[in-house]
């Protein structure tokens, strides 16, 4: 049954989204315009309409507005630049609207409410200034519709009823104009709110990832990195390295030189190692001094290679700061990951690797 209904909704409306939100409303304004004329019924069976003009205006109302859900519908309208052709579905059912208001005669104070149904249309998809034509265009058809029916028929269309009509909806429309400007100022202010929130999080989602000093990936956001790469190396059997490196005797750099001086060597070294290291390489803090880098689709005579770079790359530089000169070494304990260690484990290898590098006298590379 549900399947069916789909199937239904489907053939109906299209299966693209922008597309079946333009159909549905199409086929809602024609539900909306043959119930108007269908009630026009009405006042032909209590003698207030003619049968004939009426049937005529039906089929006009009705035949026009599925005109419009076919080229909706078929695509057709795709080209223009306003696929839902709302401008041109609301001034022509304003327009079937006065020539309704000219066949009602008694009973024309019933059309009133339909001008007002079509107006509503446009007030949450139309600018303010497309909003401001469309009443410029029904008080302009309503006001023919009353002028040509007070001369023509002054007997049921009474000049100064006439008058007082369209007194009245001089005064409605422009009322609906600026309820228009007001709700696009709305819109206009929701649509800016709603992006600059997209911007924000999508802001604070690139922080969230990264450590403040350096600009590299966070411990967290470098967790979740290795368990990815951990995922898709078990699906394509790719091998991947992982390194704990440290920065040795930081702690006397921090004592001779100073805290900033300190941070100051943390954020050369991220810059020397991101130079040293491979594209598809990630490196990240881990903490303090302490930096974990990740060398996808490399095994370990490969790792060891780019990590021994980046040992005498940090070896040879000379950081000046605050006009004092100093060196600095890093070590680095590496492992390969095996696809039956968890990565706790595998880091805790790499712990243990970093442990002898420094046992050995620090500035060295050592593979768990
Ligand atoms: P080792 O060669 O054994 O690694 O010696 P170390 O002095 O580097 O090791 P230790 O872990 O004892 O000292 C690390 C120091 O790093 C201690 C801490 O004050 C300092 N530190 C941690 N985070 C920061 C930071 O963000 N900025 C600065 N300037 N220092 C930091
Ligand atoms: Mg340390
Ligand atoms: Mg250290």
């Amino acid at each position: 049954m549900n399947a069916r209904l789909q199937a239904i909704g489907d053939a109906l409306l299209g299966s693209e989204r922008r597309l079946r939100i333009r159909s549905a409303r199409c086929l809602l304004a024609c539900g909306l315009m043959a119930y108007s004329v269908a009630s026009l019924g009405y006042f032909v069976a209590v003698g207030l309409a003619e049968r004939g003009a009426v049937l005529a205006l039906a089929l006009l109302g009705v035949g026009g507005m599925l005109l419009f859900y076919a080229a909706i519908r078929s695509g057709a309208s795709e080209r223009l630049r306003d696929p839902s052709l709302t401008i041109a579905q609301m001034s022509f059912a304003l327009l079937v609207g006065a020539l309704a208001y000219t066949l009602a005669g008694r009973g024309r104070g019933a059309v009133f409410p339909i001008m007002m149904v079509v107006l509503m249309f446009g007030l949450y998809s139309l600018t303010p200034r497309q909003v401001r034509l469309m009443s410029a265009l029904a008080l302009a058809l309503f006001g023919a519709a009353m002028a040509l029916m007070a001369i023509v028929s002054p007997r049921i269309y009474r000049p100064e009823v006439e008058f007082a009509h369209f007194l009245v909806i001089a005064i409605i429309l422009p009322a609906v104009s600026m309820l228009a400007g007001q709700l696009g100022q709305l819109r206009d202010a929701l649509k800016r709110q709603k992006a600059e929130l997209r911007e924000a999080l999508a802001r604070n989602e690139a922080l969230a990832q990264r450590d403040e000093l350096t600009g590299l990936a966070n411990r967290r956001h470098m967790a979740a990195l290795i368990e990815a790469e951990r995922v898709r190396s078990e699906r394509s059997g790719a091998r991947f390295c992982l390194a704990v490196l440290d920065i040795d005797r930081f702690k006397r750099i921090n004592d001779s030189h100073g805290h900033p001086t300190g941070d100051h060597v943390l954020k050369v070294f991220a810059a020397e190692a991101l130079a040293a290291i491979r594209e598809a390489d990630v490196l990240a803090r881990w903490g303090g001094e302490e930096f974990m880098l990740m060398l996808p689709d490399a095994g370990l005579t490969a790792a060891r290679l780019g990590l021994e770079r980046l040992r005498t790359r940090v070896e040879g530089l000379r950081v000046v700061h605050e006009g004092r000169e100093l060196a600095f070494t890093v070590s680095a304990g590496l492992v390969e990951v095996s696809p039956d260690e968890t990565l706790v484990e595998a880091i805790a290898r790499a712990d243990r690797a970093l442990y002898q590098a420094k046992q050995q006298g620090r500035n060295k590379v050592v593979a768990g």
